[in-house]
């Protein structure tokens, strides 16, 4: 069940307050709409009443996709505690806490597929290291999808904020997802962290493993 929190936002423009819904508590099962404020982020849209100024306010919430089996916290300002939901019966979930509204739409977009997240974000670090040797410079990184062939598309993000779409083919991903599988313990129930600096951790057991 879809869980609000009704506050009071100020617009940053104009100076005017407003009703603020906050979404705390997404099920996409019973709320398919949900996924598309996701993706366009308009899930964290305030528009003010008076200067109609979009202000993009970031609140925790949870994402729970119950037939894809994962949850997602967003959490703007850190690690969520939360004592009060027992999660150890949730045998086959991936439980995850992001900390961005990029990360929090790509981690969507990635368990959706049921795709290995530690193993992609290991590829999309691999994949910085060798742009930067070849002197390209990114921001960011995010997965976008797979197309036709197999292939594992990224959206390259540069400094001036420009887009680029890169191809790469799936046996990098492939290969750490084995790896992943086979030497790496990540624990269940509990929300963990998968993310660039993850996969630099991990990425270095690896080698030391190998
Ligand atoms: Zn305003």
């Amino acid at each position: 069940m879809a869980e609000v929190q009704n506050n009071m936002f100020t617009c940053p423009q104009c100076g005017e307050d407003g009703p603020l819904t906050m979404w705390t508590s997404i099920n996409v099962a019973q709320d398919p709409d949900a996924r598309r404020r996701v993706e366009d982020l308009s899930i964290f849209e305030w528009i003010c009443p008076n200067c109609q100024k979009t202000s993009l306010v970031l609140h925790p919430c949870l994402y729970h996709d119950v037939a894809n089996e994962f949850m997602i916290w967003f959490a703007p300002d850190g690690e969520i505690q939360d004592n009060t939901t027992d999660f150890s019966q949730l045998d086959h979930y991936t439980l995850r806490t992001t900390h961005t509204p990029n990360e929090f739409r790509e981690k969507v977009n990635v368990l959706e597929r049921h795709l290995d997240d530690r193993a992609l974000e290991m590829t999309k670090l691999i994949l910085i290291m060798q742009l930067s040797r070849d002197n390209v410079d990114v921001v960011d990184v995010v997965f976008h999808s797979i197309d036709t062939s197999g292939r594992f598309v990224f959206v390259l993000v540069h400094p001036d904020g420009a887009e680029q779409y890169l191809r790469l083919p799936p046996t990098t991903y492939q290969k750490l997802a084995q790896d992943v599988r086979e030497y790496l313990y990540t624990p269940t129930h509990s929300f963990l962290t998968i993310d660039l600096n993850w996969a630099k951790d991990s990425l270095e057991m690896l080698k030391d493993i190998e």
